[in-house]
């Protein structure tokens, strides 16, 4: 087991009289973590269900596509919670990655397609929530490459950065962010060496370009178990770890979410 600090900076924000929010100026892209006093609860946020555990806690992404101002948090009971949602600068960026992944050849389009659908199946999977506290990060290394950057390949292909990059050297050590089921454990044409964990409610952390692994699909892993070890596979411009975290279909933040504080 790996041993790692686990930063717990930001505080949390009132924003009705029972109703706590973290970080203080959620935006477009950013983790939400939300706390209730009265314990287990349903609500909806952006058109999603979301479920306040026995201790009031529940997790959730502002999507990127999300307009700057309010959106609502809706308990089940119709209570509303207006949630300010602050403007945020993300920037562009242009890469150079080998011809083959901005025009993949026909020869590998029905991987792609096949790939697709894997993805579309195991992202559709809700489960019960199996993790409890802060997140860790997957490497100690720094971070090179932020979320949210609009990327152009090769002056083709434009799509934002849904991850963070992690400075690591090939055959750096990659660990669980938290506990969860290991949904994906294979090689992918973009992806490379890819992983891809359940923390149920919809929540997902993904690691790519790896160059081995240290799990089994099926499995089920402890924090900061490891999952493998980096690698320059699949869509890159060199070695590095992407960590990525969807929830429900949005693609959040991810060094917001390590500096999370959580109720104990
Ligand atoms: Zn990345």
């Amino acid at each position: 087991m790996l041993r790692r600090t686990l930063l717990s900076a930001l505080p949390l924000v009132a924003a009705k009289p029972g109703l706590v929010f973290s970080p203080a100026a959620p935006f477009p892209g950013s983790p939400i973590l939300f706390q209730l006093p009265a314990g287990p609860a349903s609500a909806t946020w952006l058109d999603r269900p979301l479920t306040f555990s026995a201790e009031g806690v529940a997790l959730a992404a502002v999507g990127l596509e999300v307009k700057p101002g309010t959106v609502p948090l809706t308990l089940s009971g119709g209570e509303r919670h207006p949630v300010p949602v602050a403007p945020h600068p993300y920037r562009t960026g242009v890469l150079k990655v080998p011809p083959q992944f901005v025009s993949p050849p026909p020869a590998v389009l029905e991987r792609i397609q096949r790939e697709a659908a894997v993805k579309k199946a195991v992202f559709a999977t809700r489960s019960v929530r199996r993790w409890k506290g802060p997140f860790a990060p997957p490497t100690d290394t720094p971070h090179t490459s932020p979320f949210g950057t609009r990327r152009t390949y090769n002056g083709k292909t434009r799509s934002i950065h849904q991850g963070l990059d992690f400075r690591a050297a090939v055959g750096t050590p990659v660990a669980a962010t938290h506990a969860g089921e290991v949904l994906l454990a294979r090689e992918m044409y973009y992806e490379g060496g890819f992983v891809v964990l359940d923390h149920g409610e919809g929540l997902f952390s993904l690691y790519m370009h790896l160059s081995g692994f240290a799990v089994k699909e099926g499995e089920t892993v402890e924090q900061l178990q490891p999952l493998g070890r980096s690698g320059a596979s699949g869509r890159v411009t060199g070695p590095h770890l992407h960590f990525g975290v969807q929830w429900q279909g949005l693609y959040m933040e991810p060094a917001t979410l390590l500096r999370l504080r959580f109720p104990s």
